[in-house]
């Protein structure tokens, strides 16, 4: 089953809420996993089953990013607030980092999310 992560900072969260929700039906049939609030957020918010890390700035990114070195992730979305400093920043450069390593696809806004969930459900 593919496998997913979901992420948002706080100013991203009600955008990544919207975006699991008009997906609903294309997410239910992924393995989700999600940083602490997102995935607290995902869960009261939407009908989909979330497996949640810890919070980002406790080190979820980080788990989430061993997941991606373990192969276990087919993708993540991570909705960055580009306007603020995250006092996690480091821990973020290295999410990004390994998914470039084991080139696994991470979309970081609304529309490079769309292509990706829509490209990764047409390759079955
Ligand atoms: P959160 O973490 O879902 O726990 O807010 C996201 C992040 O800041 O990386």
């Amino acid at each position: 089953m593919t496998r997913l992560a979901l992420i948002a900072h706080d100013e991203k969260k009600p955008d990544l809420i919207d975006f699991a929700r008009e997906h609903e039906e294309l997410l239910s049939n992924c393995e989700l996993i999600a940083t602490g609030t997102t995935g607290k957020r995902l869960g009261e918010e939407t009908d989909l089953t979330i497996e949640r890390m810890e919070s980002g700035p406790l080190g979820g990114d980080l788990m989430i990013g061993a997941e991606v070195a373990k192969g276990a992730l087919d993708g993540i979305v991570f909705l960055r607030d580009p306007l603020r400093a995250q006092p996690h920043e480091p821990d973020i450069t290295a999410l990004l980092r390994i998914c470039d390593v084991h080139d696994t696809p991470m979309a970081t806004n609304l529309t490079s999310a769309r292509y990706l969930i829509e490209g990764i459900a047409s390759d079955g």
